[in-house]
């Protein structure tokens, strides 16, 4: 079993590695990347950012047409949002094995603070391990330094540490077979 990372080519370039290397080290299970071959769906102009529930389709019909079984993360550049949230910074969907994680709110440019390439990693790595995490069955965790803790705001995805709690740990190697 491994995850699929696919990289929208306007997501930042150079992190790829760094973020599969981490989200590979997170979850405990090999990860490989590649540039994102799924068609972008659910633009709107707008609110110039992607309806994230579209986004899902789009890389379910993509992983059905190529026959792809193993969970699938797309990294996108352009802001998300679903029905009822300004905006979210991933979506996951269990049922299909597809998730979706923005870089837009990641940075900390976006907040008028000082680029750094590290916590631009950090955060992209964290969200993505967080999706995956529920494509492999988790939950969420009220552990605050989970990776599976569910964050609303910046400072509590910077206050999650790039580890699962001894709980969450437990239960995905229950979950995941060997081979
Ligand atoms: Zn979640
Ligand atoms: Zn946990």
């Amino acid at each position: 079993m491994h995850i699929h990372i696919f990289w929208d080519r306007l997501s930042p370039s150079g992190f790829q590695v760094p973020v599969k290397r981490l989200i590979s080290s997170i979850l405990g299970v090999e990860a490989t990347v590649t540039e994102n071959p799924v068609r972008i769906m659910g633009y709107v102009t707008a609110r110039k950012q992607v309806d994230a529930p579209a986004l899902l389709d789009s890389i379910q019909t993509y992983k059905h047409l190529h026959q792809i079984t193993e969970p699938v993360l797309l990294v996108v550049h352009q802001d998300l949002f679903r029905n009822g949230n300004s905006f979210v910074f991933g979506l996951a969907r269990e049922s299909v094995g597809a998730g979706v994680v923005s870089t837009a709110r990641l940075g900390n440019e976006y907040y008028g603070r000082e680029a750094s390439d590290e916590d631009h990693i950090d955060r992209i790595a964290k969200e993505g391990a967080h999706e995956i995490g529920h494509l492999l069955g988790l939950p969420h965790c009220t552990d605050q330094e989970c990776v599976m803790f569910k964050p609303d705001t910046l400072d509590e995805l910077d206050r999650k540490k790039k580890v699962l709690c001894a709980s969450c740990r437990e239960h995905l190697d229950s979950l995941i077979i060997p081979g």
